[in-house]
């Protein structure tokens, strides 16, 4: 009996195995980056804090006069067959839209016809336990990202070559640090310190990306009573203080235990790391039902 293929990728309207999707090559994402992305974790199935996905994406597309015609609903409709199809409980949803194809120039073409891309990953989000235990490190790097980073377009290569450059060297992650000392943010992960039991991170601006994980341990944080001050905080700052840690979709809390070399407190994860990671199982439970082993 010949089991059919999963069914793991979605373009310009067609399901396919992810094995035989592919996109023209004047396609103005693959020419130019002119395109913007998401990424949502699904777990047991069920995909987390989709609601939050679909507003940056909206925001996003707007930024970049990208007229995807799509509703919320044929998006939602999209992503759960995608889902059924790749047989996977947990994974990571991929979503692209570009400006679609046109002759390569860089105006935008006359009319456009947005191409809308989607793949299911599997993803072993269970793995994420013995990092949470342990402690991850990072390393810093100069920002040399362009200055409309808040919006999230397939334009990685600065954040390509970071990440690159801290896992050649044993990091998890790089953390991006501008001119005047200023940590930003990670090549995928945003940042932050604890400071007399006060969470620290980057405020909303141009020079971070809005994350959705960030937005939620905020919420998570303020409700269980732990302050959060949305400032910035320099280098020098990180590596003195109590605790430091990172979130994103794929990592949801990791407690950062070393910056360049140098042990953040004691070395090892801290009590409010513990706490927040805590909340955060909690809230991904709350909406999928899904706990780590
Ligand atoms: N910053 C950058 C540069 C990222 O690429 C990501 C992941 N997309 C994040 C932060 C975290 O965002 P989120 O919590 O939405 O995954």
């Amino acid at each position: 009996m010949s089991v059919p293929m999963p069914q793991h990728a979605y373009v310009d309207g067609q399901y396919m195995a992810i094995r035989d999707a592919t996109v023209p090559i004047e396609d103005r994402g693959l020419q130019f980056a002119d395109s913007i992305y998401e990424v949502c974790a699904v777990l047991n199935g069920r995909l987390l804090d989709w609601p939050a996905h679909l507003q940056r994406m909206r925001r996003n597309l707007s930024a970049l006069f990208i007229p995807l015609s799509h509703s919320d609903a044929a998006l939602g409709q999209i992503a759960r067959r995608l889902i059924a199809g790749s047989r996977a409980t947990d994974g990571l949803l991929y979503i692209q839209v570009s400006r679609g194809s046109a002759r390569r120039d860089h105006g935008f073409p006359g009319v456009v016809h947005p191409r809308l891309m989607m793949t299911m990953r599997r993803f072993d989000f269970h793995q994420r336990a013995g990092q949470q235990a342990r402690g991850v490190s990072v390393m810093s790097i100069p920002d040399q990202r362009w200055g409309r980073v808040d919006i999230k377009t397939t334009n990685l290569l600065a954040n390509v070559l970071a990440k690159q450059d801290a896992r050649a060297a044993g990091h998890f992650e790089a953390w991006f640090v501008a001119e005047d000392g200023t940590v930003r943010e990670g090549g995928s992960t945003n940042a932050w310190i604890v400071r007399g039991g006060t969470l620290h991170t980057h405020p909303l601006s141009a020079h971070i990306l809005p994350g959705i994980a960030r937005d939620s341990l905020i919420r998570l944080a303020r409700a269980a009573q732990i302050p959060v001050v949305e400032a910035p905080f320099s280098l020098d700052d990180a590596k003195g203080a109590d605790e430091a840690l990172l979130t994103s979709t794929t990592a949801p809390l990791l407690p950062v235990v070393s910056i360049d070399g140098q042990p953040v407190g004691n070395g090892t994860p801290g009590p409010v790391a513990a706490r927040l990671a805590s909340l955060v199982a909690d809230e991904i439970h709350r909406q999928t039902g899904w706990r780590s082993r």
